[in-house]
C-alpha cells in the first residue's frame, strides 16, 4: 500500500495516473524488435555479414593479405606453365589458387581486402549466422568461402543520369582499320585526300 508520505514524495496521485498513461501509450505503439531466430531481421543489402569469395576471378596476387591489417588471410599457390597456342609462340606462367583461408576469429570487418582487391575477387555478404562452438571453425577455407558467394546481393542498379562504363564506352569505339563501329554502326567516312599540285600548273 502507497502510504500518504511515499504518493507525495513522487508527486501524489496525478503523478500515478501519468506514469499508467505513458505506460498504455507505449503498450499501444508498434514495436520494433524483431524475435530473432523466429522472425529473421531485414538487413540492409550492404551489410557486412561475412566475405566470400570468387576463387575464378583470384589471381593469387596476395595484396588483399598484405593490405589486411590483421593478418588473417592465408594464401597459397604455385606457378603452372601453359604450352604455346601457336607453333614458336612462347610459353606463359600462371597462378594457381591452393589455399585462399580466411580467420573470422580474427578479422575485424574494416573491408580493406574487398578494396584493394583489383580483380573483384572478394564481396560482402549480409549473412552473419555462422558462430561456432569451437573458435577454429571460424577459419573459412575457399571452398565455405565460395559457398558464401550464393548469398552475395546482386550489385545496385546504375544511375540513369551516370557516365557510360569506360567498358562499353571502349566496346562501342569504331574497331580499328575497318572504318566500322562495332555493334553494327555506320561506316566511317572516307578520309579526304589532298589533290597533287602538278608542277606545270605551277610554272
Ligand atoms: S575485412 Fe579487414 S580484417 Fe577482415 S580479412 Fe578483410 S582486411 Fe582483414
Ligand atoms: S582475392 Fe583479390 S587481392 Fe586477394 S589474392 Fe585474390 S586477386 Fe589478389
Amino acid at each position: 500500500m502507497v502510504s500518504e508520505k511515499d504518493t507525495r514524495g513522487r508527486g501524489g496521485l496525478p503523478g500515478v495516473l501519468k506514469g499508467l498513461a505513458t505506460t498504455a501509450r507505449t503498450a499501444l505503439r508498434p514495436t520494433h524488435t524483431a524475435e530473432y531466430p523466429d522472425v529473421a531481421p531485414e538487413l540492409p543489402p550492404r551489410s557486412r555479414g561475412v566475405i566470400a569469395l570468387l576463387e575464378e576471378n583470384c589471381t593469387s596476387c596476395m595484396l588483399c593479405a598484405r593490405e589486411c591489417p590483421d593478418w588473417c588471410i592465408y594464401i597459397d599457390s604455385h606457378k603452372e606453365t601453359i604450352p604455346a597456342s601457336t607453333p614458336g609462340g612462347r610459353e606463359r606462367q600462371r597462378n594457381v589458387l591452393d589455399r585462399f583461408a580466411i580467420d573470422f576469429s580474427l578479422c575485424m570487418y574494416c573491408g580493406i581486402c574487398i578494396e584493394v582487391c583489383p580483380f573483384d575477387a572478394l564481396f560482402w555478404s549480409p549473412q552473419f549466422e555462422y558462430a561456432e562452438v569451437d573458435i577454429r571453425d571460424l577459419l573459412h577455407e575457399k571452398d565455405r568461402l565460395g559457398e558464401w558467394m550464393r548469398t552475395v546481393p546482386p550489385p545496385p542498379a546504375l544511375d540513369e543520369k551516370a557516365a557510360e562504363p569506360a567498358e562499353v564506352a571502349a566496346a562501342n569505339r569504331p574497331a580499328r582499320g575497318t572504318g566500322l563501329v562495332a555493334g553494327g554502326g555506320a561506316a566511317r567516312p572516307p578520309r579526304t585526300v589532298r589533290p597533287r599540285v602538278v608542277r606545270e600548273e605551277l610554272e
